[in-house]
C-alpha cells in the first residue's frame, strides 16, 4: 500500500507517461512494461511485466517521518463487545520497530499476526489504551452521538499519553470526523489536546496510528475470548444476521434487560433482536 505521499512522488516521478485515467482512478501512468494506476479508494495497482521492479522502488517506507504519536479505534462497528482506543508515540526507533512487525491498518492483518505484534507494541511502545465496556458505552450513548464517544475517547487517550511522555510535534488521528466537530465535541473537557492533525487512511501512512489501529484490536480481540468465557457461548464480531442469532442465544440465557452488558443497543441489531424473542 503507497502512502498518499509516496503516490505523489511516484506520480512526479513519471509524470511524463501519465495518460487519461480510467474511471474511479485519480491518475494513470503508462510507463515502459507497467501500467500504474492509482484510485481514488487509495490502491495502487502495477500491471505489466516490470510491474514488480516499478512497485519495489515505492514501497520502501516513507522515512520522512520522524516521532510522531497516532491513534485509532476499534469496535464501533462490532454489535457485541467494547470500544477500544488507543494512542501511540512513536520516535525513529519506534517507526522502525513498527517498520519491521510490518504492523499498520488493523483490519488488514490476521487475527494471529496481530496477537503476535501488539504484545510486541506494548511492551516497546509508549501508548495509552482505553477499553469502553458496552454498560458504559451505552450510558454515554444516551446523551451523545458515536462521533462524540470517539471524540472523547481519542482526546482522554492522549491526555493519558502526555502523563507518560512529552507528546511530539506531529499527533495523527485517523479521521472519523471533521476537525471543527472534533473540537466542538470535547469543548467541555477539562484537559483538550490540541494542534492534531487529521487524516483519513492515516494508518498507512503513519506508522503510530497503524501501531495503534493493531493494539487497539488486540484489547478488542482479547476483551470478547473473555465475554465468551465468562457467559459461555460464542460471540460474533461485526453486525450480520450471525449476531442476530447470537443475541438471541443470549437474551434466552440471561434476559434480553442484560442484553446492554454485552451489546451496543443503538444497533438496528437489538430491534431484529427484540422482535424474534
Ligand atoms: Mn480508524
Amino acid at each position: 500500500m503507497l502512502s498518499p505521499s509516496q503516490a505523489d512522488q511516484l506520480y512526479r516521478t513519471f509524470a511524463t507517461c501519465s495518460v487519461k485515467a480510467p474511471q474511479y482512478a485519480e491518475w494513470c501512468l503508462k510507463c515502459e512494461n507497467c501500467t500504474i494506476t492509482r484510485y481514488t479508494s487509495g490502491k495502487t495497482l502495477f500491471q505489466g511485466s516490470d510491474a514488480e521492479v516499478y512497485a519495489a522502488a515505492f514501497m520502501e517506507p516513507d522515512t520522512s517521518i520522524h516521532a510522531h504519536a497516532g491513534s485509532d479505534e476499534v469496535g464501533t462497528g462490532d454489535y457485541f463487545g467494547p470500544v477500544c482506543v488507543c494512542a501511540v508515540f512513536a520516535d525513529d526507533a519506534g517507526i522502525a520497530l513498527i517498520h519491521k512487525l510490518a504492523v499498520h491498518d488493523s483490519k488488514q492483518i490476521k487475527d494471529e499476526d496481530i496477537r503476535k505484534a501488539a504484545p510486541v507494541l506494548m511492551e516497546q511502545l509508549p501508548h495509552s489504551l482505553l477499553i469502553v465496556p458496552c454498560a458504559k458505552y451505552n450510558q454515554v450513548h444516551e446523551r451523545s452521538n458515536l462521533n462524540a464517544i470517539k471524540a472523547l475517547l481519542h482526546n482522554q487517550a492522549y491526555v493519558n499519553l502526555r502523563k507518560k511522555i512529552a507528546l511530539p510535534k506531529l499527533i495523527v488521528i485517523d479521521q472519523f470526523t471533521p476537525e471543527k466537530s472534533y473540537y466542538r465535541y470535547i469543548s467541555s473537557e477539562k484537559e483538550i489536546v490540541r494542534g492534531i492533525h487529521f487524516e483519513t487512511k492515516a494508518e498507512d501512512k503513519y506508522p503510530a496510528v497503524g501501531a495503534a489501529s493493531v493494539i487497539a484490536r488486540y484489547a478488542f480481540l482479547k476483551y470478547m475470548e473473555e465475554m465468551d468465557t465468562r457467559y459461555g457461548m460464542h460471540f460474533p464480531f461485526g453486525a450480520s444476521g450471525t449476531v442476530d442469532q447470537a443475541g438471541i442465544a443470549f437474551a434466552e440465557k440471561y434476559g434480553k434487560d442484560r442484553l446492554g452488558e454485552v451489546a451496543k443497543l443503538h444497533f438496528k441489531n437489538t430491534e431484529k433482536i427484540m422482535e424474534r424473542l
